[in-house]
């Protein structure tokens, strides 16, 4: 009987979380983290921007990491190395996204192990350098772990990316949340 009754409130808090209504931030991923400390990121870049340092790519990621350690005031920090697993790419694709992150985690714990995160050329070909640095920051807030979200948010994928390109407050209430 008791049991019977729990999945009667499972369902009813099921069917209010489902409901269509605006969502803030998400988490998909953790990282590992100690509470208290910055979430240190390596990353290393891929082999279409590994050449070219004064791209576009290559400015618009590092503006966003740089974005993302200022606005969680230094929550998180990515620092380049050689020796990462975490790549920041380009692909040309028409696939009908304007960037790509891919996410590893371990196997027992859940975490993350590591990401790539890309922009598309092929689909970016035509818009603005802020547009691309919106969907540069997007994609390194999924490499940080986080998911999408409905508020005034870089993660949100409806976004107007002309105007939304650095970590607003709900993408930071996401890290600081994910990360204390
Ligand atoms: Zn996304």
């Amino acid at each position: 009987m008791k049991r019977i009754f729990k999945v009667g409130v499972t369902v009813t808090l099921t069917a209010l979380l489902t409901a269509p209504v605006a969502y803030a931030w998400t988490a998909d991923y953790y990282w590992p983290h100690t509470r208290g400390q910055t979430l240190q990121i390596t990353y290393k870049w891929g082999d279409r921007l590994d050449d070219v340092p004064n791209s576009v790519w290559r400015k618009v990621f590092t503006n966003g990491m740089n974005q993302w350690t200022t606005k969680t005031g230094n929550k998180v920090r990515f620092s380049e190395s050689s020796s990462s697993s975490n790549i920041l790419n380009t692909y040309d694709d028409d696939d009908g996204n304007y960037g790509i992150c891919y996410r590893w985690t371990h196997w027992l714990t859940g975490k993350l192990t590591k990401f790539e995160a890309y922009g598309n050329v092929n689909t970016t070909a035509g818009v603005s350098d802020t547009f691309r640095q919106s969907v540069a920051t997007h994609e390194l807030g999924h490499g940080l772990g986080l998911g999408h979200s409905d508020q005034v948010a870089v993660m949100n994928t409806d976004r107007d990316r002309n105007r939304i390109y650095v970590p607003q407050t709900d993408d930071v209430n996401g890290i600081l949340s994910m990360y204390p």
